[in-house]
């Protein structure tokens, strides 16, 4: 179950709601405080949860829910709809391009999930867009990086691209595009150095290797259980490398759903996919109305 805890508590919240008749403005009140704690708890970011409220109390308030005949499921679904707004609505999604090379860039900090991500996407768009991918890596401060992207491309039989005892992620991630060129490989998906906080030289090199590659989408990989820090490490890489979208993994394991719900309000980018597990196949499409349902049960 995905966001658990925060499931349980809106779904008390709910049922309560469901048992009143009419509602008054002090019931909203009343019910929007505890939405905000069952937030709060969730480590989603205070301003994102003083918005959230805020718009909800002022759409229930306003006549939509207190001149509704059945005011607890209208007031649900206000708040159904606020918390899909929340997760990035309508916002864009991703641009693929058929016939022309699609580069991808992995960002994120170290153990955020970047390298298992690249594998898993290169595996899911060559099956769904029949792409042909080149895995490229960038990471090289990890020898382990390196080699474990080689063994995921193994696994999957997609190529991938590396350079051993080189330590220039610029020049690799341009020999890599030409090779992809070469090869005519259509999806390329640049794995890059992470570390454990943002540092300057790491910014510096990233900014490097998107102004040599001029990548299609760069993409923030976060770990979705990490809470409100996630939204000052989104806020750090969107300011310098005005990232695409995110990819939030990790959303299988004991989340409490700070990450997921602070951070497309934070930093206006969409959650492009999700991670659901340690296999190769776990990754899905991110669908905000879908996820609002299944955080609200
Ligand atoms: P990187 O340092 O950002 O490249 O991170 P890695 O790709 O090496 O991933 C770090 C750890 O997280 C590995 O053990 C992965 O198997 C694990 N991992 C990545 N994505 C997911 C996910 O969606 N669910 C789970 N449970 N584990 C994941």
């Amino acid at each position: 179950m995905i966001f658990e805890g925060l499931n349980e508590k809106f779904q008390n919240i709910f049922s309560q709601l469901k048992r009143k008749g009419k509602l008054s403005e002090k019931d909203i009140q009343e019910v929007n405080r505890e939405i905000k704690m069952a937030l709060l708890e969730a480590d989603v970011n205070f301003k994102v949860v003083k918005q959230f409220t805020k718009n909800i109390g002022e759409r229930a308030i306003g006549q939509e829910v207190l001149s509704s005949l059945t005011p607890g499921q209208q007031f649900i679904k206000i708040v159904k709809d606020e918390m899909t707004t929340l997760l990035g609505g309508e916002i864009e999604r991703m641009d693929f391009v058929q016939g022309r090379q699609n580069v991808y860039m992995m960002v994120g900090l170290q153990g955020a999930g970047k390298t298992t991500t690249a594998a898993k996407l290169a595996n899911l768009l060559r099956k769904e867009k029949k792409f042909k991918p080149l895995l490229v890596a960038c990471d090289v401060y990890r020898p382990a990086a390196i080699k474990q992207l080689e063994i995921l491309g193994d696994e999957l039989k997609i190529d991938v691209y590396s350079e051993h005892d080189v330590k220039d992620p610029v020049g690799i991630a341009k020999r890599g595009l030409q090779k992809s060129i070469e090869g005519h490989y259509d999806l390329v998906i640049m794995d890059t150095a992470g570390r454990l906080q943002i540092d300057e030289a790491l910014m510096d090199e990233l900014v490097n290797i998107k102004e040599a590659i001029n990548p299609t989408e760069i993409l923030l990989t976060v770990d979705g259980m990490t809470g409100q820090e996630s939204v000052n490490v989104a806020n750090e890489f969107n300011r310098l490398l005005d990232i695409s979208g995110v990819i939030l993994t990790k959303l299988d394991g004991d989340t409490r759903g700070g990450a997921a719900l602070s951070i497309t309000y934070t930093i206006g980018k969409a959650i492009k996919y999700i991670g659901t597990g340690e296999k190769l196949t776990d990754i899905e499409l991110f669908y905000p109305d879908r996820m609002a349902s299944r955080i609200l049960g």
